[in-house]
């Protein structure tokens, strides 16, 4: 399956009743400061460069950010950060991302998520991360230049986990998350792990952007055979 024909099949996915319900329903009411906004309401597809080297993966799109906007990490802090930090990095033309249309374009980087449905309290189910698993799946299939995964989060590592062949796995145990952990697969591509940019991390200071930007320089090392 193509990307394209991918990202329709997830626009138009309604496995999960109670997270459909949840993103049409704030789609509705919508947020004061949004409210002339036209949301989006719909599964969010991945974003980013067809020939990606890396593959950015959160939790899920955020109520009144990616919901709202339609594309992965737009609108919300957690895309504030990101993409100023992919900006940095030199992934991308640009350092904001403000919604669809706005002419961000992304270099070597393809940016998608465990769950493409915002779930209340941003708390997906097993089941329904499971259910959504399939197109993390696809993606990756697609996306055959990936030689690093960058899983922003603990439940970003274990959805990838869930979705590697057996094979490819260094071990049978899910490694134990830390900020700036390394692991090499057995096809040699490597996951790195990094907190999730979200506020609760941000505002905390558990995570700095000096911190974030390590964790792309480390990236581009390898991506560089360093
Ligand atoms: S979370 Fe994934 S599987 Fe569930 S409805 Fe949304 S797109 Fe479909």
């Amino acid at each position: 399956m193509s990307l394209k024909a991918l990202e329709s099949k997830i626009v138009h996915c309604e496995s999960c009743p109670r997270l459909r319900i949840h993103c049409q329903q704030i789609a509705k009411v919508k947020k004061r400061e949004f409210k002339d906004d036209s949301y989006w309401g719909k599964p969010v597809p991945g974003f980013g460069d067809p020939k990606a080297q890396v593959l950015v993966i959160g939790l899920a799109p955020a109520a009144h950010g990616a919901n709202r906007t339609g594309r992965m990490f737009t609108g919300d802090n957690s895309g504030l950060w990101l993409y100023r930090a992919l900006y940095r990095a030199g992934f991308s033309n640009q350092e904001r991302s403000l919604s669809w249309d706005d002419g961000l374009k992304l270099q070597k980087v393809y940016i998608t998520a465990i769950a493409r449905c915002a779930p209340p309290e941003n708390k997906p189910t097993l089941e329904e991360m499971q259910s959504c698993s399939q197109y993390l799946k696809e993606e990756i299939s697609e996306l055959k230049e990936v030689r690093v995964f960058l899983v922003l989060g603990q439940i970003a590592l274990k959805g990838l986990w869930r979705v590697l062949p057996e094979e490819v796995r260094p071990g049978r145990a899910i490694p134990r998350f830390i900020h700036g952990l390394q692991v090499p697969l057995k096809d040699g591509r490597l996951i790195l792990c990094s907190y999730h940019p979200s506020q609760q991390n941000t505002f905390t200071k558990i995570l700095t952007e000096p911190m974030f930007d390590q964790i792309f320089t480390t990236l581009k090392k390898r991506l560089d055979g360093k």
